[in-house]
């Protein structure tokens, strides 16, 4: 273990293995087979890389995504591990010459496609000492998964032709029955099965819901000032948002591009490259894009709309913070997403499923307790305590009597005998006049204006937690019009009381939450998987050190042709931001330096922070 623990650090520049890393390697140098869980960044890649250097052989990673494999290689090769990516798209004559190459011994690592591999089995595979097989995405096999590949389907064949290479299978989704039948595809010999915490406590969460679209917009606005120059991706629904969105942030002087699967495939390509190699910052993309990047320094991620499930929601979430540094997560929520929603889940064929998975997520927007338990409870995981990273524990809502105001909507529901929606209901609370209230006589009603001392947004949030703990209801095939329910009419009657949550301003959730979050950071404990890294904070000397060495890590990414996150990860660059090495060596204690990269970069970073420090 300790000969792995020196090869981590020559290699990647990690001090220590992740939790489970240093468990599967070892499974895999004892040449038994694996299937390793764990979630996006996570670290699955150490598990079959670092196996790769220590065994004699070529290591043989099958990945369903071309630019996967290139990133993974251009990483490899830049911490000077010879690596290869075979692929379909190469010209003949220079997988001729790749295959040589690997005749001879010369990688220790070889990625290539699942059709790529049973095409190569019978001559370039069965000529080449393979150390072992990784099996990436390996949710892909399984019918049951969502996400089924057909050339996986026959990736069984590898143990039958290799009975005594391990093979390691890796995925960051599988439920229980996926996961067995990934074991039972593969034909695995006795596997073992590791599972490491789906948790991501580097990730905050929040939800902002009932926002109009002016709102929503300059809520963003906010939020993406806040992340300066920082990397995001926002999810819509629909490609026309996503096409607004952009341009508003545009406009607003934030590189941003959309990118949805109405675009060509060069404009999608451009628009990822941009952002991969930190030339925009923001991309707002229908759910077809993330898949297959690995960016590390994705600072936050957006949902402008609400996912339909949420294995969704946190798949699209976890492209954030694959470093473990802090990252921000932020979802908006309207009835209107709802009504779409609910129509995909009724079209879809699967409807009780969908519509159920659905409801989950609902509930997991709409909860009043921590987010995070919401989250590990649906993967079947147990939190022992609230986390303190969401914004239910970071503001805890504040109760009060909301008697009155729900006698005050169920009368207008009521009088108008249930057949208006809530903007209405608004409306005659709030006496706006409009004119088809007036043609319809609602201004003659009692209530009419019995609500006037409460903004749009107020009522809307009330009326929010009113259909939440169902005291109305909303008819989906009358035109989403609302309906008292026995328990409203309860509260309307006296019967009941009825206690709602006081409404709060998006804005100052954000920053209350913010405050309270500095304070927190100079007293919180160690981040349980991750290690903790302290934040720099805006206009600090630390901050003009680390925009620096963001900009000579840029034009070194230019020169190699790499995206920067290659060259190094935003922990690293952190890390030197506060620790300040003026020395080679103070410089080969950062995380992720390994031996290469402190010859080919140590010099330039070590004279840069000399230099802005003044010594
Ligand atoms: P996954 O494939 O599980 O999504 P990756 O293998 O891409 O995750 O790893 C995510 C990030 O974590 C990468 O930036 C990687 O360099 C980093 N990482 C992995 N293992 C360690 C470790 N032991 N110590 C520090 N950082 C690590
Ligand atoms: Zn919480």
């Amino acid at each position: 273990m300790q000969e792995l623990t020196l090869l981590l650090k020559k290699y990647f520049g990690f001090d220590s293995f992740r939790p489970l890393q240093a468990e599967v390697i070892q499974r895999v140098i004892e040449k038994k087979d694996s299937l390793a869980l764990m979630p996006t960044g996570g670290g699955k890649s150490i598990c079959f890389q670092l196996p790769a250097v220590y065994l004699p052989g070529t290591a043989v990673v099958v990945s369903p995504l071309i630019a996967l494999m290139k990133d993974q290689v251009k990483g490899l090769t830049m911490n000077g591990i010879p690596a290869a990516a075979l692929n379909s798209m190469m010209p003949e004559g220079e997988r001729q010459q790749l295959r040589q190459q690997c005749l001879q011994g010369k990688y220790k690592l070889l990625y290539i496609s699942p059709e790529g591999l049973l095409n190569e089995l019978d001559w370039l595979l069965a000529r080449m000492e393979i150390s072992l097989i990784a099996i990436d995405e390996a949710h892909c096999i399984s019918r049951w998964g969502h996400d089924f590949r057909p050339e996986y389907a026959q990736l069984a064949v590898v143990k039958e032709r290799f009975p005594h290479v391990p093979v390691i299978a890796l995925t960051a989704t599988a439920d229980k029955i996926t996961r067995l039948d990934i074991m039972d595809q593969l034909k695995l010999h006795d596997p073992q099965l590791f599972i490491s915490s789906f948790d991501r406590p580097n990730l905050s969460l929040a939800v902002h819901r009932g926002l109009d679209k002016k709102d929503k917009l300059a809520a963003i606005l906010r939020f993406i000032r806040h992340h300066k120059d920082q990397s995001g991706i926002l999810y819509c629904m629909k490609r026309v948002d996503t096409e607004a969105v952009a341009s508003l942030l545009t406009t607003n002087g934030i590189r941003a591009a959309a990118y949805h699967a109405g675009l060509s495939p060069s404009q999608r390509e451009q628009a990822q490259d941009d952002f991969i190699n930190d030339r925009i910052e923001v991309v707002c993309a229908t759910i077809a894009f993330g898949m297959g990047i690995d960016k590390s320094n994705v600072r936050w991620v957006i949902h402008y709309n609400m996912p339909g499930n949420i294995e969704n929601y946190y798949q699209e979430i976890g492209r954030a913070g694959r470093d473990g540094l802090h990252s921000d997560t932020l979802l908006f929520y309207s009835l209107g997403d709802l009504v779409l929603l609910r129509r995909f889940a009724e079209e879809s064929g699967q409807n009780e499923v969908n519509m159920d998975k659905l409801h989950r997520m609902q509930r997991y927007c709409e909860t009043d307790v921590c987010r995070r338990r919401i989250l590990l409870n649906y993967f079947g995981e147990e939190a022992g305590q609230d986390c303190g990273n969401c914004d239910v524990c970071r503001n805890p809502p504040q109760q009060f009597d909301g008697s009155i105001l729900v006698q005050k909507a169920l009368s207008a529901i009521l009088r108008t005998d249930e057949r208006i929606g809530m903007q209405m209901t608004i409306d005659i609370l709030r006496a706006s006049g409009r004119g088809d209230l007036l043609q319809l006589g609602y201004d003659k009603l009692k209530t009419y204006g019995a609500g006037r001392d409460l903004p749009f947004k107020v009522w809307k949030e009330y009326l929010y937690q009113m259909l939440q703990l169902g005291y109305v209801e909303i008819d989906y095939a009358n035109g989403q019009t609302l309906k008292a329910t026995p328990s409203g009419r309860k509260v309307l009657f006296g019967q009941a009381q009825a206690v709602l949550a006081t409404y709060r301003e998006p804005e100052e959730v954000v920053r209350a939450a913010e405050k309270k979050e500095k304070k927190e950071k100079k007293k919180r404990p160690a981040a349980p998987s991750p290690q903790p890294v302290r934040i720099i904070e805006a206009n600090s000397p630390e901050e003009t050190l680390l925009d620096a060495l963001r900009q000579l890590r840029r034009r070194i990414a230019q020169q190699d042709g790499v995206p920067p996150y290659i060259v190094f990860a935003d922990d690293s660059l952190q890390e030197m931001a506060q620790k300040k090495p003026l020395s080679i060596d103070a410089f080969a204690g950062i995380r992720g330096v390994g031996e290469i990269k402190r010859e080919k970069y140590g010099k330039v970073f070590v004279a840069l922070i000399r230099h802005v420090v003044g010594k």
